[in-house]
């Protein structure tokens, strides 16, 4: 859709429109008139509409990054329109529409904060936008827009226990296993090695994580 063909000439928008069916999506978008039942019942009136969303998508992801777009998006932000984060230890963190593909149907807009950074499902239940209708882009480039917008302070982050003590191998354990961004884990082996030590002097329970700190250095998890 972005690549150099379709922006040599008259750019994305007149490429767009010469495609067969797509210059009535333009003119489907302009028109102030709505489709009656004899229209949803037309297949060629449901794929032109189709497009026509599609188009009018591109155009939203593309005007949400112009100045006059990021202000409006800041004031829907600020109104809390795109609900908060659902992760507890986040406290109702406000979110911001983000999609996770530029590309067309691969995948419905989700929701980012910018507490814990991360994406998720929206609350409200089959909310069929397509994730390029936002983009990849729009959540950063609003926040670094406007820099106060960025959470006072960050991620707390929550540490699993059983019976207050920290758990071998899980956050907050001093032998955590680490991830890389892929989620691959990076200090096994150096997991590995304690755990061996410790079974070897018989401080450690059991190898399948579920030996405790308790168990290694009886520190509890809370102050
Ligand atoms: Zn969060």
């Amino acid at each position: 859709m972005y690549d150099s063909e379709s922006s040599s000439d008259g750019g994305w928008i007149s490429w767009f429109c010469d495609l067969e069916g797509h210059d009535e999506a333009m003119k489907m978008i302009l028109s102030s008139e709505s489709p009656d039942s004899e229209d949803l019942n037309d297949q060629g009136f449901l794929e032109i509409y189709q497009c026509a969303m599609d188009l009018y998508g591109l155009i939203h992801s593309r005007f949400i990054l112009s100045p006059r777009g990021l202000a409006m998006m800041r004031e829907k932000y600020l109104l809390g329109t795109f609900g908060s984060c659902q992760r507890v230890l986040c406290e109702r963190q406000l979110v911001l529409p983000i999609g996770l593909s530029e590309e067309l149907s691969t995948s419905r807009v989700k929701t980012y904060c910018p507490r814990c950074q991360e994406v998720y499902v929206p609350r409200q239940k089959n909310l069929d936008i397509d994730g390029a209708y936002f983009g990849t882009s729009f959540s950063h480039v609003l926040l670094k827009s406007y820099p106060e917008l960025y959470p006072k302070e960050g991620p707390v982050t929550y540490i699993p226990t059983i019976y207050g003590f920290k758990i071998f191998g899980q956050k907050g354990s001093r032998y955590e296993i680490q991830y890389d961004v892929m989620g691959k884990v990076v200090n096994q082996k150096d997991v590995d090695s304690v755990l061996k030590k410790k079974i070897a002097s018989g401080a450690a329970g059991n190898v399948n994580g579920t030996s405790s700190d308790a168990q290694v250095n009886k520190t509890p998890a809370y102050k």
